[in-house]
């Protein structure tokens, strides 16, 4: 008995969402007495013996040239065709842009339910259970697994990786037949230019409306780079033009959950909520006291952000050029 964790890599590089989701894994495996199976589709190993130490038994390599660029059909025939051979008891995928696309497409094929951007998961009577919120966020459900395997995506930053599990993960060759695929993806263009994903940063600044313009936002972008975080931004703002989409976070962005959220000049709409609430520690700069985002803050500063941020990145500066 196994419970599958999907290894992502990005451009021959295991993203760190694959640490979270194995480390998630070997913690339940412990309360199944089961073993920890990685699956990772790529063009070549991206350096899986390694994962051992991350709480991977083994793992599951298929290399093709196809896989070097993510394509969903390609991509969820192999992991069927993993799951089909390895059986099973659950598998688990990073709540990420790929595994949102991926799972949803590899539960389809196996006729089980899937679990979406789940917050926890845990054991009752031997069997998986999910914690996910919903209605964005105002309410967590908890959900069961009538079939097996139970499907679940986890919600990037919110499982913590292990290292120093000890063991050796030894890696198999995985033989998968690919569909002809009526897409080929020709290249991926970041739009981030490089930054790191707001899904895996650590600090995110987000800027709102009352930022006034994005002229204004080298304010953000300032305190940002002081804090070493990356921006982030209301949807407001993005349909206003001032920052790319990529950079959205909420309903219908991305979904964060960072060590800190710093919120400036964002009132806090329930889809902003929906993508940041999750986020250990929250600081909101409004001017608006009645500003719905203090509700959910940990740290609220009632302030012009054109005062308090400059004062702020310089507080922060200072601090830095002493440690
Ligand atoms: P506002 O609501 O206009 O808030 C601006 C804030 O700035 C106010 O609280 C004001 O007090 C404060 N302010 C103004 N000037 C200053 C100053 N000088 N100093 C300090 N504070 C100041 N929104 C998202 O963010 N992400 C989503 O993914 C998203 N998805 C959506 C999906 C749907 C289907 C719908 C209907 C809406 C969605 N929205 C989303 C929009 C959401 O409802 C809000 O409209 C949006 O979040 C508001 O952005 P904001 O907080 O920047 O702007």
């Amino acid at each position: 008995m196994s419970i599958l964790v999907f290894l992502e890599q990005r451009d021959g590089k295991l993203r760190p969402v694959s640490r979270e989701a194995l480390g998630e894994a070997s913690r339940l495996a412990k309360q199944l007495g089961c073993d920890v199976v990685g699956v990772c589709l790529a063009a070549a190993d991206p350096g899986l013996a390694a994962l051992g130490d991350a709480g991977a038994d083994r793992v599951l390599l298929a290399t093709d040239a196809r896989f070097a660029r993510y394509e969903g059909a390609t991509y969820a025939a192999a992991v069927v065709q993993a799951v089909k051979s390895a059986s099973p008891k659950a598998v688990l995928f990073a709540a990420s842009s790929m595994g949102r696309d991926l799972a949803p497409r590899v539960a389809a094929r196996l006729g089980v339910g899937l679990a979406s951007d789940c917050v926890a998961l845990s054991i009752m009577d031997f069997a998986l259970q999910a914690r996910r919120p919903v209605f964005a966020g105002k309410a967590f459900q908890t959900l069961r697994f009538p079939g097996t395997p139970a499907m679940a995506t986890l919600r990037p930053k919110v499982f913590a990786a292990v290292t120093g599990a000890g063991k050796t993960a030894a890696v198999s060759a995985l033989e998968v037949t690919l569909p002809v695929s009526r897409v080929t993806v020709r290249d991926v263009v970041a739009q981030s230019g490089g930054k790191v994903d707001l899904t895996e940063s650590e600090i995110i600044v987000s800027g709102g409306r009352g930022v006034k313009g994005p002229e204004h936002f080298k304010l953000i972008e300032d305190l940002a780079e002081a804090l070493g975080a990356t921006v982030g931004a209301s949807r407001a703002v993005v349909d206003a033009g001032w920052r790319p989409h990529s950079e959205q976070v909420g309903q219908t962005g991305k979904t964060v959950s960072p060590k800190l959220y710093v919120a400036v000049g964002i009132s806090g709409a329930i889809q902003h909520l929906a993508g940041m609430s999750s986020s250990r520690c929250i600081v909101a700069i409004n001017k608006d006291p009645e500003a719905p985002i203090f509700k959910i803050a940990d740290y609220g500063l009632v302030g012009d952000l054109f005062e308090v941020v400059p004062a702020l990145t310089e507080a922060v500066r200072k601090i830095n050029a002493h440690a």
